[in-house]
């Protein structure tokens, strides 16, 4: 039975309905339509998100016109030091920031530090701007006594859309970069849990910003086309499901935007016969079932090879059924609620539909309940005889469910992986280097893990995806982003 976590005095009953923030100041939305945010552990809601039209985005974009000819003027060192700032007020905040992310999205306090964590390495990054965004020259370069270099400049006004499981993380892949090399930005994080982002542009307020360079617009599809359509947004950075990053990336396109787009994932986790199964387990089980699923670098099919299934099998089974399930402020609990009751719906709706495709149920979390929390509740699953034809094989579940492939040779599962219509992740898990060199050398997924289940890029390293996992040239984070929200220049200089 789940202990009952106390109230802490940053987690409100009810945050009430939501604004806008444009301009340097917090504005009420002209929606008209408004949605619920629950609390995905009990069901009542929190606040009330206002679904922002095209005026709302329009009058974002106006104010971060305003602001962004004179930020870009701004030295990169002085950019640098709002960051700086701004590192401080979210350490000071690191906690509350943390427990609001429980509150509204559900995963566990110790998932929560970890997002937090993430997001403050992309400012910290990012204050790094002088040395990033210099160019480079050549003297004598275009011939005797002419010079040339390159700068980087920043475009005008770039937008940032995000999803519902890093509601604080997703959009600093973005927005540090785009504003630490003379942009403006608007952020329209996920309807589903955008509290945590309120707090974070109060920071951003507090660090002095000025007004305009930083904007957020709450909203969902409505919002979205209007940032896809306005002529004065020059780029997109959106995350999300594939179908909708196939949307966006379309729509943005046509009206000339950059685009960069991170889609859903289907990863698969090869276990070799000469895997530390002690090691791999715990690491695996973290990859499934942590944030309950919900992490686009999740794996959600298991494959071990040859004489390695049974044991694999039997040790995940084992351990994913001694999980502790509940509330995620309870320091003790290790796997939270799914996002919302039609989320938990779909999920459960993929372990029917496997069972009726032919898997077996060998772990289920079906009827899972936890006491005091009639919140959106999953157990750890799990599904034994899948297939990658099976829908259960190739769809993303995005929940607490792990199918078991059973193949023999690494050959075959390496073809699976490349198979598939997603191209996030794929791990192995193996002592031998030349297995582990020619799963590196030939999966064609953008985050590979060497016995590391979730292969989450650092900050200065980008994070893309292959196939329908990314559409787009340039990932979000490390140097990428630099060149994504810049354009270079070139320039030659006669000298008389
Ligand atoms: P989603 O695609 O439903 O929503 C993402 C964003 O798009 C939200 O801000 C939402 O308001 C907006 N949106 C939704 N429908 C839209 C439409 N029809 N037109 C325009 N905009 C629309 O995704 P989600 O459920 O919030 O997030 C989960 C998905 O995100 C999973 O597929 C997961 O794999 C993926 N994800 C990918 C990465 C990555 O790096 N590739 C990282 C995290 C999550």
């Amino acid at each position: 039975m789940a202990r009952k976590a106390a109230t802490l005095p940053e987690v409100k009953s009810h945050y009430g309905d939501l604004k806008n923030f444009i301009g340097g100041e917090w504005r009420a939305s002209s929606a008209t339509d408004w949605l619920e945010d629950p609390n995905p552990a009990t069901g009542a809601p929190i606040a009330r998100v206002p679904l922002s039209p095209k005026e709302d985005v329009g009058a974002a974009v106006d104010a971060a016109m305003a602001a962004w000819d004179a930020w870009r003027r701004t030295p990169p060192l002085d950019r640098a030091r709002y960051f700086l700032r701004l590192r401080t007020l979210m350490g000071a905040r690191f906690e509350d920031l943390s427990r609001i992310i429980v509150q509204d999205m559900g995963k566990t306090i110790e998932e929560a530090r970890g997002e937090v964590m993430r997001a403050i390495e992309n400012v910290e990054v990012a204050a790094g701007i002088p040395s990033l965004m210099m160019g480079y020259g050549l003297e004598d370069g275009a011939g005797a006594g002419i010079d040339e270099e390159v700068v980087y400049q920043p475009l005008g006004v770039f937008a940032g859309i995000s999803p519902f499981n890093f509601p604080v993380m997703i959009q600093f892949w973005f927005w540090p970069y785009a504003v630490a090399t003379g942009n403006a930005w608007i952020a329209k994080p996920s309807e589903q849990d955008p509290l945590v982002q309120t707090v974070v542009f109060d920071l951003i307020r507090e660090a002095g910003f000025p007004p305009g360079v930083v904007n957020l617009v709450h909203g969902a599809r409505e919002t979205v086309e209007a940032i896809c359509d306005h002529p004065d947004i020059k780029g997109v950075s959106f995350v999300g499901s594939s179908q909708v990053a196939k949307i966006v990336y379309a729509r943005a396109a046509a009206s000339g935007k950059r685009v960069q787009c991170g889609g859903g994932a289907k990863n698969l986790l090869v276990v070799m016969p000469d895997a530390k199964l002690d090691r791999a387990i715990p690491n695996m089980i973290n990859s499934v079932y942590g944030c309950a699923g919900e992490r686009c670098l999740a794996g959600s099919a298991i494959v071990a090879i040859g004489d390695a299934h049974g044991a694999t099998r039997r040790t995940f089974a084992a351990a994913a059924s001694r999980l502790k399930i509940g509330y995620g402020l309870d320091e003790t609990v290790e796997m939270g609620p799914v996002i919302s009751k039609k989320h938990r719906d779909r999920v459960l709706g993929y372990v029917d539909r496997g069972v009726e495709e032919g898997a077996k149920v060998a772990l289920d979390g079906r009827g899972l309940t936890v006491r005091g929390y009639p919140g959106y509740f999953v157990g750890p699953t799990i599904l034994d005889g899948v297939t990658p034809d099976m829908a259960v094989g190739k769809e993303e579940i995005f929940g607490p469910v792990a199918g078991f492939y059973e193949m023999e040779s690494l050959d075959e599962a390496i073809e699976t992986i490349n198979r598939s219509w997603y191209g996030n992740a794929a791990s192995i898990y193996t002592s031998s280097g030349p297995a582990a060199r020619e799963f590196r050398y030939r999966v064609r997924a953008g985050n590979v893990g060497i016995n590391v289940g979730v292969a989450a890029p650092m900050a200065y390293f980008p994070f893309g995806g292959m196939k329908n996992s990314f559409f787009g040239d340039l990932h979000p984070q490390g140097r990428d982003a630099i060149r994504f929200f810049t354009e270079s220049k070139v320039v030659i200089t006669r000298w008389f």
